[in-house]
């Protein structure tokens, strides 16, 4: 069985939710957040990736990797385009004032963890000037955590595991960038429960393997099959 973060994130959410997704075949359809986030994502990791520097490129980068589907109609879309305009041209005057040097983008990582495989892309590596490597996971959203926040985020702990173990490489510091709001938020990674957070991820990847599908009720007022879900106890929200 391989298990990225996505797959553990859902299962641990509801497995119900996880089987309607990856077992299925169901589709959330986009929305005009989902289709902005994706977009921002996508423009960011080419033009990193990319050797150019300038403001030119990174307007470049979002044209081209822009994604229509998901807004109602033209004006909404042009909306969503300006502002994601506005955040990048903030987010390139930021940048240039950084001291780390980018060492990976979108980078991948695989371990073995028991009879399973754990895979991740971490969004970016930077590496400071005395050598310390930071895990950033880009957010696209309005809210900014708080630096304690950012210190249990399972995302990034999960990320911060696979570097270790699949890249050889210790992370010093977690960052979320918050680049809808223009900020970042860091907290130190002291490497506390890895232990059990590899366990959990195993025994999430044996439950998938043993098709253990039972629904999970108290994730049901979050979740994007609400509605239609059979075991729904939040559909009229
Ligand atoms: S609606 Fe509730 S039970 Fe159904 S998939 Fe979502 S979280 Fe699970």
């Amino acid at each position: 069985m391989e298990i990225s973060y996505t797959r553990y994130r859902i299962y641990r959410e509801c497995p119900w939710k996880y089987k309607l997704l990856f077992a299925d075949g169901r589709r959330i359809p986009m929305t005009p957040k989902s289709s902005f986030g994706l977009s921002l994502h996508r423009a960011l990791e080419a033009w990193l990736r990319g050797g150019e520097r300038t403001l030119e490129s990174l307007h470049e980068a979002l044209r081209a990797q822009w994604l229509s589907a998901g807004y109602p109609d033209e004006d909404a879309e042009a909306r969503w385009y300006s502002k994601a305009q506005r955040i990048l041209h903030r987010f390139h005057g930021e940048e240039e004032s950084r001291r780390s040097r980018t060492v990976g983008v979108e980078k991948e990582f695989i371990w073995t963890s028991g009879a399973h495989q754990v895979r991740g892309m971490i969004d970016r590596v930077d590496q400071g000037p005395d050598g310390a490597y930071e895990l950033i996971d880009y957010k696209t959203g309005p809210g900014v955590p708080t630096s304690e926040e950012v210190a249990k985020d399972g995302q990034l702990r999960f990320y911060a595991l696979g570097a270790k173990r699949g890249l050889n490489l210790r992370p010093s510091t977690l960052t979320v960038d918050c680049v809808a709001a223009g900020e970042r938020v860091s907290a130190p990674y002291d490497g506390a429960g890895e232990d059990l957070l590899d366990a959990d991820i195993r025994a999430a990847a044996s439950g998938i393997e043993a098709a253990a599908f039972s629904p999970k009720t108290s994730f049901c007022p979050r979740c994007d099959f609400r509605k239609e879900c059979a075991h729904s106890v939040a559909k009229s929200l």
